[in-house]
């Protein structure tokens, strides 16, 4: 089981409040063979755009990417098939986060968009 670290659940959550009604994305980093997300990365693509838009090799990482975080400005925190395609190529932790983007709006999914267990640290 994936652990995550109780500050990314915050800042993911700080940053989809902040973003709606547009959808936030990030991407998990840390270490991946503790399984244990340290770090949430801001991406610099346009909020509300999809993640085609994300350029991963422009991005500075200290640390491997483990997966993705994205919000939906809905009440459904289910990934879409698209969601699903970019699951398959970024990583293997996908956190969603829905309204009312609380602790308890955040599922989280495998990279074939199965639904997994985390535990926050
Ligand atoms: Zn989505």
């Amino acid at each position: 089981m994936f652990s995550v670290k109780n500050e990314v659940i915050e800042a993911f959550l700080e940053a989809s409040k902040n973003t709606f009604p547009h959808e936030f994305i990030g991407l998990l980093a840390g270490n991946e063979k503790n399984m244990a997300v340290e770090e949430l990365v801001v991406v610099p693509a346009v909020f509300g755009e999809t993640f085609s838009q994300i350029y991963l090799h422009m991005l500075p990482l200290s640390e491997p990417i483990i997966g993705t975080c994205h919000s939906h400005p809905s009440f459904s925190n289910r990934p879409s098939s698209q969601d699903v395609r970019t699951f398959q190529k970024t990583g293997t932790l996908h956190l969603i986060a829905c309204r009312p983007f609380s602790t308890t709006s955040i599922r989280a999914f495998d990279q074939t968009g199965r639904e997994v267990k985390i535990k926050t640290v």
